[in-house]
């Protein structure tokens, strides 16, 4: 069996990529290598923006390696885990040929990346069934090793639909795909799951990938800053494929003083905050007129389905509320994914769909 760079596109495995001002190991007090203005923008008082950002900033993997538990080395920060998506499959997927396998209903930045690179899309549903949604995985396993598929996403806790796959069943997967193909499991709502992070099996898995977010849970979408946590050699192959200055620095700035302990305190928090909010809402949206069912959540969300979605999307319009419209996404067609807010946003939504404050 070879390494997981194997799975890597083989005109990109010895790609140097470009040598940045900040990628180079240089010294120097008088920094005129990069064509960098030599005054600071009137604006930006700090002079925090006048030099390029560090490719990865060391202080930010530091503090993201000790969030997630892994190394330094395990880690490549970029424009959320959007950008990380992808780079997986413009770097693994040879155009025309090796596939992208996922399972709908998911978050559809698998499905444009896979686009984007012209690599084949592969789906096995999720199962609808009586504890909620669930992946199908000898399916997916068969799947993508008929079909040539390069990247295998999972979505834990999935979005739309919210339910967790077990530990032990990535890990099943992953040793049935080992030296066919990377499966990256996305646990942009991971905080909000009582499952432990699929991080923790990095170390015995070298084809597994791990996306995470400050997005969600941290509370800084606007600050564009996600990582994938993977084998250490799949990591530095992805990083020469990525854009020279991938973190901004006041983004960095904002994300570091994120991960001191104050700033944790309060997001755990908030998490757990969410978290009871969503039982709550769990529990009142269940007797709502018009509700045929909702789902189980992972996340910071539910999907609800209902007899007619298009009405419930409807009240909750005219009462100034926006909900994630589903109807487009296959075997949704009646479901409405409703983000958890705050108490009283929540109750807004309950009277917009006809239910009182829940108890
Ligand atoms: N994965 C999932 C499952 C998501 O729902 C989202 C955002 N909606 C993302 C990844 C992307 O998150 P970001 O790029 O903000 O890190």
């Amino acid at each position: 069996m070879g390494t997981v760079t194997d799975l890597v596109r083989e005109d990109l495995r010895g790609f140097a990529g470009y040598g940045s001002a900040r990628s180079e190991k240089l010294e120097g007090e008088v920094w005129l290598n990069a064509n960098e203005s030599a005054w600071a923008n009137a604006c930006d008082t700090g002079d925090a923006c006048r030099r390029y950002p560090e490719p990865q900033p060391l202080d930010l993997a530091a503090a993201l390696a000790r969030l997630y538990g892994c190394a330094p080395e395990q880690l490549l920060i970029g424009r959320g885990s959007d950008e990380a998506i992808d780079l997986l499959v413009r770097a693994l997927c040879v155009p025309g040929r090796d596939a992208v396998l996922v399972s709908p209903p998911v978050f559809g930045m698998y499905a444009v990346s896979a686009r984007l690179q012209c690599a084949p899309l592969l789906e096995v549903p999720l199962i609808d069934g009586v504890d909620g949604f669930a992946p199908d995985l000898p399916a997916l396993a068969e799947a993508a090793l008929a079909g040539s598929a390069r990247l295998v996403f999972l979505c834990s806790p999935g979005n739309p639909t919210g339910n967790a796959v077990a530990l032990d069943d990535i890990a099943t997967l992953a040793r049935r795909l080992r030296g066919r193909a990377l499966l990256v499991v996305d646990e942009a709502y991971g905080e909000f799951s009582s499952q432990p992070s699929a991080i923790g099996l990095l170390d015995e898995h070298d084809n597994l990938g791990v996306l995470r977010t400050l997005s969600k849970a941290h509370a800084l979408a606007g600050a564009r800053i996600g990582v994938l946590a993977a084998h250490p050699s799949m990591i530095a192959v992805l990083r020469r494929c990525q854009a020279p200055y991938p973190v901004p620095s006041p983004c960095a700035a904002l994300a570091l003083a994120a991960l001191g302990p104050d700033a944790l305190a309060r997001t755990a928090a908030h998490v757990a905050r969410v978290r009871s909010e969503r039982e709550r809402m769990r529990a009142a949206l269940a007797n709502a007129p018009g509700v045929l069912r909702v789902y189980p959540s992972e996340g910071n969300f539910l999907l609800v389905r209902f007899a007619d979605a298009a009405r419930a999307f409807a009240d909750l319009r005219s009462a100034g509320i926006v909900g994630g419209d589903q109807r487009a996404a296959a075997g949704l067609g009646s479901a409405v994914r409703i983000t958890i807010g705050t108490p009283a946003e929540n109750r807004r939504v309950l009277q917009a769909l006809g239910q009182g404050a829940p108890p």
